[in-house]
Formats: structure tokens, sequence, C-alpha cells
């Protein structure tokens, strides 16, 4: 497998096409950024846990029916995955209210949602990826009332696999974030499944395991994301 051209350069990642036109590598950096990139550190080692991390995930995911993008991680910091066509939307599911639900309605952070709650937003950080409902997405054409149900049917299911993995480390699913895309006219889950686009808790304390150390400044950003990969039984090559 051949490394060729950085197509995107994202705030974390970035994708490269290969010598197979049907697949792309994915290369996690150690770049951290929050609030749309105002702010912004590397931190030392963050890619490849990161990497691996989301390998275990998305093979976790596989082995229990969704089917995703990754073919295998190649080295510490890259994987192997499928080029999709990208719906240009963020898929979130909140078990507890945390981040921007908090500041949108005023809640108190953490409270237990009555059920898991379903929102989706726009991928545009000049517009700060506002929230949208399944009503802009087929009047603006991002995507079809069919590709609308399966990615919130997946991303239920999606919920109620890590649910179940983290709670058994110990660990509380907040809220997450997922992106799909179409691979051969298959919905197929993409981008990462990291401590990056998650919350994650430790379930007796409370204490915050994931990218919020970064956003609030709290310390061993790096660390926590290995004490969960530790948690869940992970090998991490750094
Ligand atoms: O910011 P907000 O509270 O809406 O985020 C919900 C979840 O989605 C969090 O786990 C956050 O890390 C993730 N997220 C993300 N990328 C974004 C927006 C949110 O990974 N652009």
């Amino acid at each position: 497998m051949k490394k060729i051209n950085e197509i995107t350069k994202g705030k974390a990642k970035s994708m490269f096409t290969t010598d197979n036109e049907d697949n792309l590598i994915m290369h996690f950096s150690d770049d951290t950024s929050a609030f749309d990139g105002k702010k912004k550190e590397a931190l030392l080692g963050k890619g490849a846990v990161n990497n691996q991390f989301n390998a275990f995930i998305m093979d976790h995911l596989e082995k229990n029916g969704i089917e995703t993008h990754l073919i295998e991680a190649i080295n510490s910091t890259e994987s192997l995955v499928y080029k999709l066509d990208m719906f240009p939307i963020e898929c979130v599911i909140r078990n507890r209210a945390s981040g921007s639900i908090c500041r949108r309605l005023g809640t108190q952070d953490g409270l237990v949602l009555e059920q898991p709650l379903f929102e989706f937003f726009l991928k545009d950080d000049e517009l700060g990826d506002p929230l949208i409902n399944d009503e802009h997405i087929i009047s603006f054409g991002w995507a079809n009332e069919e590709q609308i149900k399966e990615m919130k049917k997946q991303t239920y299911k999606v919920n109620e696999i890590l649910s179940e993995l983290f709670i058994m480390s110990g660990l509380i699913l907040v809220d997450f974030k997922v992106e799909y895309g179409v691979y051969k006219e298959k919905i197929l889950l993409a981008d990462e499944f990291t401590p990056d686009g998650c919350r994650l808790w430790d379930s007796k304390t409370l204490k915050k395991m994931d990218k919020d150390r970064f956003r609030q400044g709290l310390g061993d950003v790096v660390e926590s994301y290995h004490q969960v990969a530790d948690r869940l039984g992970m090998n991490i090559e750094t």
C-alpha cells in the first residue's frame, strides 16, 4: 500500500490517497483543537492513542453488526479506510446533558435524559456547526429520507453497543458524535470514534476522561485517553 497525496487536512486528522483508488489512509496527528479551531495545541502521543482506540472501537462495532469504513490500522498513527462520499452532517446522541445542549437549553451538566436524544448538526466550522433537523437535510439535499432513517438507526445501535462496552469498564458514555458516508451504495460509519469525539465519565466519581479535559484546561488529556484504553483492555503502541 503506497501513500500518495494528502487530500484533506483536518484539525486532528489528514487523509491521503493510495495506489488503490477505493482506499484512503487516515493519519491521526497530535494536533488538538476546540471551539471551532480557536483553541489549538499539539498533545504528544494523542495521534497514536486515537488511531488505535478508533481501530479497537470500529472493530468492536463491526463484530456487533455495524458496517464501518475501517479496513485496518497499518501503523501506530495510521489506518486504511474505504473512500466514501461523506454526508456533510454530524450525528450526535446524548444519554446525559453536557456541552452545547446545556448552553442551548440552560440544562444542568450531567442531567440524565429520559431517553437517548438524537441531534443532527451541519458540518461547518465557520457557522459553528449549527443544529439542524431532518427537514433542513431534505430541503438542502444533504441526504434523503431513507438515508436519514438509516443514519439514525445505526447511531442508536452504536449507542447501545458502546454504552454497554464502556459501562463494563466503569465508564459512562455521556454523548458522542459520528459521521457517515456512502461506499458502493451502502451507508458506512466513517470518520472516527475516539475520546476526541465523545464524552466519557468515570461511573463512580464522574471524572471527565475525554476531550473536555482539553476544552476546560483540566490537564492530563493524553494520560486520560490511555487510562480509558487500558480499562477497555487495549494494548496501545506508542
Ligand atoms: O459540543 P456538543 O456538546 O454538541 O458535542 C456533543 C458530542 O459531540 C461531544 O461528545 C463532542 O465531543 C462531540 N462533537 C465532536 N465534534 C464536533 C462537535 C461535537 O466530536 N464538531
